[in-house]
């Protein structure tokens, strides 16, 4: 087309689209189209800023969303536990007790083996062995047989056998209720004295840290420690004391229902949205490759 015959477009403005129209006529229609125009620029006005905007880099989290991200957030933190506490209402220790005795006997032979077969061999056993005296009495040989399908079962032996003298030695035949005097308990760490404090006597001394508190704390991004120990200080200082007894027991049953080691089922999580995991199986919100198991 030759130069200059270009048609002109109308300006933005509308100064242009005005030109062949009677002023009174222009003037009605500008009024009745007012409110109109004003929804439609509201409208409008986010959409052309989007576009506007700068395309984010493909495949890689956009340093922008993260922004002001914080994982510690108490508002993150507290949804957090909302919704723990919608999917596990009333959560508590899985293994079969009736006294504080048993519970740190149950939780001694639970390490690296399953609550429902620990569940399976204690009845037999606290009804073979009724009483501390009557395990205290034992050598650790002997009590083997009976606790063999729980795995480790020499170590187990020995830890069960050593706890029951230590208690009529040291404690009057009673489970202290004092984590340094757990502490002192053959077979007894951190996570069994937490178990029996908080399960047993109520007392919230710390935050039970077993493998699926270890791996889902740190797909949430609650820590980003590997040592248990290291975890429980940083779960302590997030979340609120009159929690950490429920917690813990939710982020278990949360471990085997939903959030598994492998192939978590994330797409049913509830805390879905609110997990940046790296090894999540499906996901709304943009993936941090740091928050991994
Ligand atoms: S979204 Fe997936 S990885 Fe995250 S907590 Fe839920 S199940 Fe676990």
């Amino acid at each position: 087309m030759p130069r200059g015959l270009t048609p002109r477009q109308p300006s933005r403005s509308g100064r242009h689209d005005k030109v062949a129209q009677s002023p009174q006529r222009t003037k009605g229609r500008t009024a009745k189209a007012a409110p109109i125009l004003k929804k439609v620029a509201k409208v409008a006005a986010p959409i052309a800023a989007s576009k506007a905007a700068p395309k984010k880099p493909a495949g890689k989290p956009a340093a922008a969303s993260r922004k002001g991200y914080n994982p510690l957030a108490p508002e993150r933190v507290n949804e957090i536990l909302n919704r723990l506490d919608q999917r596990y209402p009333g959560a508590t220790c899985a293994l079969h007790h009736n006294s504080a005795w048993e519970l740190l006997v149950a939780t001694i032979l639970s390490a690296q083996c399953t609550d429902v077969r620990v569940n399976m061999v204690t009845p037999v056993l606290f009804q073979k062995y009724p009483t501390v005296e009557a395990f205290a009495a034992l050598e650790p040989e002997e009590l083997e047989p009976d606790i063999r399908s729980t795995g480790f079962f020499r170590n187990k032996s020995k830890s069960v056998v050593g706890a029951a003298r230590k208690l009529l030695s040291d404690f009057g035949g009673q489970v202290p209720r004092t984590m340094d005097e757990l502490l002192q308990i053959p077979g007894v760490a951190r996570k069994t004295a937490n178990v029996v404090l908080g399960t047993w006597f109520k007392i919230a001394d710390g935050v039970v840290v077993d493998t699926h508190v270890q791996r889902i704390t740190r797909r949430l991004e609650l820590t980003k420690n590997e040592d248990p120990q290291k975890i429980e200080q940083d779960l302590m200082k997030v979340i609120p004391r009159n929690k950490w007894i429920v917690f813990a027991h939710q982020i278990i049953l949360h471990g085997r229902a939903l959030c598994i080691a492998r192939k978590p089922k994330c797409a049913d999580c509830p805390l879905e949205n609110l997990c940046h995991a790296a090894d999540k199986t499906w996901s709304t919100v943009e993936i941090h490759k740091s928050a991994k198991p």
